[in-house]
């Protein structure tokens, strides 16, 4: 008997495992592995998506209408040429579907986010990697990297896993650089925790060009990430694709109310924010000052390097930290072996991992 044998690509796939939340034995877990927002959800988004409940029998709205129009309105943007989706991980598959295939070559820095090699592998298509400058995203490798295949660049900004991001301009001399048909994808998932004067999320180029693409997530500063719902910004021409190519009722009714009801809470992305900015520089400064090195992060999360050679190696101080029951991320799949990424957690779970480190770094 011949078994069904699946696409050219599939079988490649290292499967994306996701932050655990649970260790055996312990009841109060500390779980900073998935960039969740510190201070959980907006509680008016929770109260709009439970109350869906009561109209679980209908199908959601396909267009998501009442959400692009709030999208719309917190943006300064046309609702026409946004496109919602399970997460922003179902618009990175979405678009690697719709422009690349076999043969063709999708394109990221070295660390960039899991996903786009996920994406790509699963149409067939080769990723292919550039390096990065002090583990920044580096414009003139990724340019060195195109060649007549390439049909996607994406640009994780800031990155994750790294937490450092590329400027304003040197989006733009990326884009300028790039070939027309190229598409470049830039993956803004933690915009909102940014306020420095030479970053911007991508919507300048969006709108400027016809092959620059923005995407967003609910499931960082806005702490939806159950609720799976994120959205891209795109020239009327990707909208279009991106609206053939996607299922038609593919972000839930909850998750579309809790999406609307979030951008109505100005006061929670604030704190969220607000937070941020505190915790974000303290754990930075507390964990280098352990002899780690910190690259500048200006996501919800620090990458921590350890010693590669000697018993404080980052498998050694994972296995600690959960001995004390706290969770962070091991890198192995982004090619740093040596470092964990931390998310900023809530003012006692920050002070946790710290002592914790101290202790195993003692
Ligand atoms: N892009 C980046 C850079 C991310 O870090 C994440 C979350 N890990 C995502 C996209 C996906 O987010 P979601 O699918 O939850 O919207």
């Amino acid at each position: 008997m011949t078994a069904p044998t699946p696409r050219p690509g599939i079988m490649d796939i290292t499967p994306y495992v996701g932050g655990e939340s649970k260790l055996p034995g312990i009841t109060r877990v500390i779980k900073l592995a998935s960039n969740e927002g510190a201070l959980g959800p907006s509680p008016k988004a929770a109260e709009a998506y439970a109350a869906v409940a009561s109209e679980l029998h209908r199908y959601p709205d396909g267009g998501c209408m009442d959400l692009r129009k709030a999208l719309a309105a917190t943006h300064g943007v046309k609702m026409e040429n946004i496109v919602c989706g399970a997460g922003s991980d179902e618009l990175i598959s979405l678009l690697v579907k719709a422009y690349a295939g076999v043969g063709d070559e999708v394109l990221y820095s070295h660390h960039g986010f899991l996903m786009y090699p996920i994406a790509a592998k699963g149409v067939g298509a080769t990723p292919v990697t550039a390096p990065e400058s002090d583990l920044t995203t580096d414009v003139d490798a990724l340019l060195s990297k195109v060649t007549e295949n390439t049909r996607i660049v994406f640009v994780a900004n800031p990155n994750n896993p790294t937490g450092t991001y590329v400027s304003t301009d040197e989006m733009k001399r990326l884009r300028d650089n790039l070939r027309d048909d190229i598409l470049l994808v830039i993956d803004a998932a933690y915009a909102e925790y940014i306020t420095l004067n030479d970053y911007t999320a991508g919507i300048d180029l969006v709108e400027s060009t016809d092959n620059t693409v923005m995407l967003r997530t609910f499931s960082k500063i806005y702490g939806l990430g159950c609720a799976r719902l994120g959205w891209g910004y795109c020239p009327e021409n990707v909208a279009d694709v991106l609206n053939r190519a996607r299922n038609p009722f593919n972000v839930s009714a909850p998750a579309q109310a809790a999406g609307v009801a979030a951008l109505g809470d100005q006061a929670f992305l604030d704190a969220s924010r607000a937070h941020n900015d505190v915790w974000l520089p303290w754990l930075s400064e507390k964990v280098a000052a352990l002899g780690l090195e910190v690259p500048p992060s200006v996501g919800n999360f620090i990458l921590a390097r350890f010693p590669a050679s000697s018993n404080r190696t980052a498998e050694a101080a994972d296995a600690f930290l959960r001995g004390r029951g706290i969770i962070v991320r091991r890198m192995v799949p982004y090619a740093l072996p040596d470092a964990l990424r931390i998310t900023i957690g809530a003012e006692d779970e920050n002070k946790a991992v710290v002592e914790a480190l101290t202790e195993f770094m003692g």
